[in-house]
């Protein structure tokens, strides 16, 4: 199964050593699995969580492992694609080595790899960002988020005079995740739920 290996610093297709199987619908309404898996690369054991979760009127499936030991450092979702995670974590990286210019660099480049992902049409980001909001991907108050990170990101990635300090850089950050969030988490997970509730009017 697909883990992220912090040893690795990559995804990886663990070796299942043993999984164990739960359900009480009190304390959560999906069943959990914790399964138990050996980096095939470099040999150390993972712990990681599933969920069952509805993806359609009358599909279920186990989501990705999400790891639970060694402990994720923060969490991103693994809705969010691959060409905008390995900015998120990019800039988390930038921001914890204090390089705050570098970080906010990479929350822009967050946004670019959410253009390519809805492959929008113009090559800048300014454009890119316009279509988004033209498409209904984004709302008026992501799109004024995701201008302040594009002038930033500008400011960051030339040489000048100004400095963009920490606080900056990491209110920048939340907006790049919360963007994201936003776009691939708590959509898929609306389109769940109307899901689930259209099965309730059939049934
Ligand atoms: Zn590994």
């Amino acid at each position: 199964m697909i883990i992220e290996c912090p040893y690795c610093e990559s995804k990886v297709d663990g070796e299942v050593k043993g999984e164990h199987q739960s359900y009480d619908p009190s304390e959560d309404p999906f069943p959990f699995k914790a399964v138990l898996v050996r980096c095939p690369a470099c040999d150390n054991a993972l712990l990681g969580g599933t969920e069952l979760i509805q993806t359609g009127p009358t599909h279920y499936q186990w989501s990705p492992l999400n790891r639970l030991w060694p402990k994720q450092e923060s969490h991103i979702d693994w809705e969010i694609p691959d060409i905008v995670r390995m900015s998120q974590i990019e800039a988390r990286k930038c921001y914890k080595a204090r390089a705050f210019s570098a970080s906010v660099v990479m929350s822009g480049r967050t946004l670019e790899g959410l253009c390519k992902h809805h492959s929008t049409k113009s090559t800048t980001l300014a454009k890119g960002l316009a279509e988004l909001k033209d498409k209904g991907i984004i709302d008026d108050r992501l799109f004024e988020w995701g201008e302040e990170l594009r002038k930033h990101r500008n400011i960051g990635a030339h040489a000048s005079d100004v400095n963009i300090s920490k606080e900056d850089a990491g209110d920048l950050l939340d907006f790049a995740d919360a963007i994201c969030e936003y776009v691939f988490v708590l959509n898929a997970k609306f389109n769940r739920f109307m899901a689930r509730q259209a099965e309730k009017d059939e049934a």
